[in-house]
């Protein structure tokens, strides 16, 4: 399906969820655990550029990516191809028995694209989880030590490591302990939350100065294998820490032997007009995650790693049946290849020029709206009871997206508090279609 197969237009023929999503969800109560959680209970038929057609001919206009996936859209020319042309020749055979080209060359790819000028390797595994997990790994038996510090509002995944870093206990980590060990947590500057109590503006410093603290007095620096940081927030509300904070913890993390590792699962390859949104701050990390965007829409993670410090592991300590699958990195060659002929970083940059006109005037206009964060392709509204006490408002975040599902707008919630509405489209979103949903955002947010 390309974008001329998909018309870019919202168009809703039914009510929403249709009968043919409604038969569907009624299956799927059946036959799928309610553990596994939804956002929209309509169906997808297909989809391309900015829009999902649901399986009663709805047009739904995308401001969700899949959970920030859909980089250069669910369905890119060159992906496809890509895709087609592996799965012809063979789906797998493991890296790690007969090994395969594109593995190799989205490997120097990511060593290439990773910020700084250092020699690196990469290998890939099958999820943000993995990924990360397999850092910490890397960073364990490197250093020959054990902690590891997460921070607040942190999200790194489901499997047992992972919501061990992550930080929400519900529905993360509730009822699935015992968790792993050796798991710390800092304070994560959230300027307009800061959690030290320091103005918006000193946040950065501050809540890096508390960081360090507590490294120093609750762990020992010496203790510490690695510091796993997204440099934006994601699913803990589309957070862009203070001015400060992350070169205050990259130079901590230098001077004391500490692994850097940026945990670029959602904030990276391209989604903040950056290929990594270390890259803001001049962040030039030890181990970087990645994930969501990288596969052009199919399952592959990656860990790229300073070749001294993973060069370390012993042969067939890193690896996975399925990681780097062959159809995988052919997708993943061709994302960064659309990324790189369509000019997707500037897109991003320009849909946050497009997010700041649309969002920013909802601050003033709005009491419930306490905050606004754009950062590229990546928004967020928060929003509150009132302005002066800041009480995080779940419920306005549940009527807001409620509205907008309801007007055929797929949008997401996030935050700690539940309270955050996160806007993420596709990159190649027309501009059309993009202030469309805005329009219909706003107009849910001003109705509050
Ligand atoms: C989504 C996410 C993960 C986990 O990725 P999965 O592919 O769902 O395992 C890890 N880190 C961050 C920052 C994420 O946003």
């Amino acid at each position: 399906m390309t974008s001329a197969q998909v018309p870019q237009r919202r168009e809703i023929a039914t009510s929403l969820p249709g009968p043919r999503s409604l038969e569907l969800m009624a299956r799927r109560r059946a036959a799928v655990p309610a553990g596994v959680g939804g956002t929209m209970p309509v169906f997808a038929e297909r989809a391309a550029g900015g829009i999902v057609v649901d399986v009663d001919g709805n047009s739904l206009i995308d401001l969700g990516a899949g959970i920030a996936v859909l980089t250069v859209g669910s369905s890119a020319d060159k992906v496809v191809e890509a895709v087609h042309e592996q799965v012809e020749r063979f789906t797998h055979t493991c890296f790690q028995v007969t090994p395969y080209e594109s593995y190799v060359a989205l490997a120097e790819r990511l060593n290439g694209l990773v910020p700084g000028n250092i020699e690196r390797r990469s290998f890939f595994v099958n999820s943000g989880a993995e990924a990360v997990e397999n850092a910490v790994k890397i960073a364990r038996a490197s250093t020959g030590r054990q902690a590891v510090v997460a921070f607040d509002h942190a999200f790194h995944g489901r499997t047992l490591l992972g919501m061990s870093l992550t930080s929400k206990a519900m529905p993360y980590k509730a009822g699935f302990g015992p968790l792993a060990p050796e798991v710390y947590r800092a304070p994560y500057s959230y300027p307009y939350r800061c959690p030290v109590g320091a103005p918006a503006s000193e946040c950065g410093p501050a809540c890096a100065e508390a960081a360090m603290k507590m490294m120093d007095k609750q762990i020992g620096a010496d203790r510490i294998a690695a510091l796993v940081v997204e440099p934006v927030l994601g699913e803990g509300g589309v957070v862009v820490p203070g001015e400060g904070f992350l070169p205050t913890l990259a130079s901590y993390c230098a001077d004391n032997g500490i692994i850097f590792v940026a945990d670029e699962v959602q904030a990276g390859f391209g989604r903040t007009g950056r290929w990594f949104s270390c890259e803001h701050w001049g962040i030039v990390p030890d181990i970087v995650t990645t994930a969501k965007g990288l596969g052009g829409g199919l399952p592959i993670g990656g860990v790229t790693a300073r070749a001294d410090i993973v060069d370390s592991i012993h042969p067939g300590g890193l690896g996975s049946t399925f990681g780097g699958n062959p159809v995988s990195c052919a997708a993943a060659l061709a994302a960064i290849e659309e990324v790189e002929q369509h000019g997707l970083l500037e897109r991003a940059a320009a849909i946050g020029s497009i997010f700041e006109r649309y969002l920013l005037p909802l601050v003033e206009d709005v009491p419930a709206v306490g905050d606004v964060r754009v950062i590229g392709a990546m928004a967020a509204v928060e929003l509150v009871a009132d302005g002066q006490s800041k009480l995080p408002d779940p419920a306005a975040a549940s009527k807001v997206l409620a509205r907008c599902h309801e007007e055929g707008v797929v949008l997401l919630k996030a935050g700690t508090f539940d309270n955050v509405v996160r806007i993420l489209p596709p990159l190649v979103i027309g501009d059309d279609l993009l202030q469309e949903g805005l329009e219909i955002l706003e107009k849910a947010v001003r109705s509050l």
